[in-house]
């Protein structure tokens, strides 16, 4: 299956990476020294692997956590329903939190999380992601910050997958089937 799969570059490694750059300067220009990032996994740990080495270039001395949520079946269509698969350890309450993911679509998974760590007493919760799907909000949440608007196309890479495929790109791309527009596609 995988081998009928090409991907066309949506954002490339150099926008991304020059992207990175300025969204850690308007966070530590805003976050106090001693932020606390939250990673969601899985879709966001290039991300946030990339940004948080941004983060330290511009002064900051992030901690760092991971929580796993899923919202998504093994298809592109969500369930709307969002599980907890591993919890951060650290304690949040009085924390500053910098939650860290992949896509804003829905907004599902990024109000849960937010909720969740308000619940348990993060003095504030600011929200950064890569990808941003306007007009696909269902619950009502803006990231604080945002890597690119993406047109509503089902992205891979860069962390994010297709059935468990295309996470190691180090770009981010739009996966079409079969070879019908050979032109458009490749592989860096
Ligand atoms: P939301 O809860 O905002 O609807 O879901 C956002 C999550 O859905 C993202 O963190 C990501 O895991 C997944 N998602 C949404 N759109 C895409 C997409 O185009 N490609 C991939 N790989 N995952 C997506
Ligand atoms: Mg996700």
């Amino acid at each position: 299956m995988k081998a009928d799969y090409r991907v066309r570059v949506l954002f490339d490694e150099t926008a991304i990476a020059d992207r990175n750059r300025e969204l850690a300067r308007s966070i530590a220009a805003t976050a106090s020294p001693d932020l606390l990032v939250v990673a969601i996994l899985k879709g966001s740990f290039m991300f946030a692997a990339d940004l948080i080495r941004a983060l330290h270039r511009s002064g900051l001395s992030p901690q760092v956590e991971f929580i796993h949520l899923s919202s998504y079946r093994a298809s592109t269509v969500s369930s709307g329903k969002v599980a907890i698969l591993r919890d951060v350890e650290s304690d949040v309450a009085g924390r500053d939190v910098l939650l860290v993911d992949d896509i804003l679509e829905s907004g599902r998974t990024l109000v849960y999380a937010k909720d969740l760590l308000a619940a348990r007493g993060a003095r504030r919760v600011m929200v950064a992601v890569l990808l941003e799907k306007p007009g696909k909000r269902a619950v009502e949440i803006d990231a604080d910050f945002v890597g690119f608007q993406c047109p509503d196309v089902f992205v891979v890479g860069y962390g994010m997958d297709i059935a468990h495929n295309f996470r190691q790109l180090p770009f981010v791309g739009v996966v079409a089937h079969g070879q019908s527009e050979p032109d458009l596609f490749d592989r860096p």
